[in-house]
């Protein structure tokens, strides 16, 4: 296999590099850069300029304002956008929805959904998961019944991230109870100021606020934002979530958080003890890298390769545990997580106990690995 890239991908590579590091404000990139949050202002802001230099949402249709890339190509895109310290287009909106929208939507509803979802004029949130459908996703129970032209949806959606800055959410929802489990479920689209919408926001361990509840009590939802048919919401949604995958593997930012640990955590750098797991470490990041440039060389049409489930499973795996060496490496000073800026404990620090413990959520969201191992031994090893 060859795995060094030709002068034309190198070239690609480098004009990525440029844009990035020279058009998205120093100040947005600072604020990945140093792993603290950045204000919903900031993620709309990076989109907007990317979306201006047809950089937001290339894996599209081109006629929707995607680009004519290789695979190859949107791997190298992502890759120098998470280097440059770049926020990833919110993956709602990018990698989740719009991608849905333009294979199962009407003319209608692309052209009125998908320039402001590229543009980031509709914030959109995720409302699949249910307090008892998770992983057993088609268990979900909040219903919507037809009445007149309009869907009355009545339920409760949990762990929905960001939805505090939701504009829109898309729903999986119940529309008959007669059938099957996954063939009575559709897929809706709610404006989120319709009355009977309500935002419930979770408390985390790290004290941040990212996640929350929505509930629906009889929300009206015109029937033309039904996506695709009544019933072919599991469609929609094994669809919409084998994208999803394929952006969950953090090797550009796993590597950008270790190469940081190693310049503020020099001194610690001596002891050989360190340099090992480091060194560990790199290595690990490495194989990851290669494995996704060869998924990326086998998925073929845009469609994601079954191997997608290794990147999520080994790209989480390694993003906890830079986490975990950053803690270690911070030592007490992790203990002042909550200090101010003013505090005598330098910022990596202090940011290294609530990411460690942030970092938790990444082998649950986006399909469990424990999914992941079972997805990986029933259609890779055939087991
Ligand atoms: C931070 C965060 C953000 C999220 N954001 C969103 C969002 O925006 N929108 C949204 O819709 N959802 C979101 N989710 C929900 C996420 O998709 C679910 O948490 C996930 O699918 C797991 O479901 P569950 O939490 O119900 O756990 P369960 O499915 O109850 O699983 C509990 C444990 O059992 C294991 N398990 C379950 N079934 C099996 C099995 N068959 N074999 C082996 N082990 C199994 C799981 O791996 C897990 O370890 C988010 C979750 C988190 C943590």
């Amino acid at each position: 296999m060859q795995l060094e890239l030709s002068p034309a991908d190198a070239e690609f590579r480098a004009r990525m590099r440029e844009f990035f590091t020279t058009k998205v404000p120093q100040e947005i990139r600072d604020t990945v850069l140093d792993g603290r949050h950045l204000t919903r202002d900031q993620i709309v802001e990076s989109q907007r300029v990317l979306n201006a230099e047809g950089l937001a949402v290339p894996h599209w249709p081109t006629e929707w304002g995607g680009q004519d890339w290789t695979d190859l190509q949107r791997h190298l895109w992502h890759e120098e956008m998470q280097r440059a310290g770049v926020p990833i287009p919110l993956a709602f909106n990018a990698s989740m929805i719009g991608p849905v929208i333009a294979q199962f939507g009407t003319e209608e509803q692309k052209a009125r959904f998908l320039p402001d979802t590229a543009n980031l004029d509709i914030w959109w949130s995720q409302g699949f998961s249910e307090p008892d459908a998770g992983s057993d996703l088609a268990s979900l129970r909040t219903t919507a019944v037809r009445d007149g032209d309009d869907w009355v949806v009545n339920g409760q959606k949990t762990w929905t991230t960001l939805g505090q800055h939701g504009d829109w959410i898309f729903t999986l929802v119940r529309t008959d109870p007669e059938v099957k489990k996954q063939a009575g479920i559709s897929m809706l689209l709610i404006d989120m100021t319709t009355p009977g919408v309500e935002v419930r926001p979770i408390e985390l361990i790290d004290g941040g606020h990212e996640v929350n509840e929505v509930w629906f009590t009889d929300v009206r939802v015109p029937g033309d934002l039904l996506v695709g048919e009544p019933g072919q919401g599991w469609t929609i949604a094994k669809f919409l979530l084998g994208n999803e995958r394929v952006g969950v593997a953090p090797v550009g930012a796993t590597k950008r958080a270790l190469a940081g640990l190693k310049t503020v955590a020099a001194a610690q750098m001596e002891d050989p003890m360190v340099r090992a797991r480091v060194a560990e470490l790199e290595n690990q990041l490495l194989a990851l890298e290669l494995t996704a440039l060869r998924v990326v060389a086998h998925s073929a049409g845009g469609e994601p390769h079954p191997a997608s489930s290794v990147l999520k499973l080994r790209g989480t795996e390694l993003q906890q545990a830079v986490s975990e060496l950053a803690l270690d490496l911070a030592g007490p000073a992790s203990l002042a997580s909550r200090a101010d800026e003013d505090s005598p404990q330098e910022g990596w620090a202090r940011r290294s106990a609530p990411t460690y413990l942030n970092f938790r959520k990444a082998s649950i969201y986006g399909g469990s690995n424990e999914i992941q191992r079972q997805i990986i031994s029933r259609t890779i090893l055939g087991l």
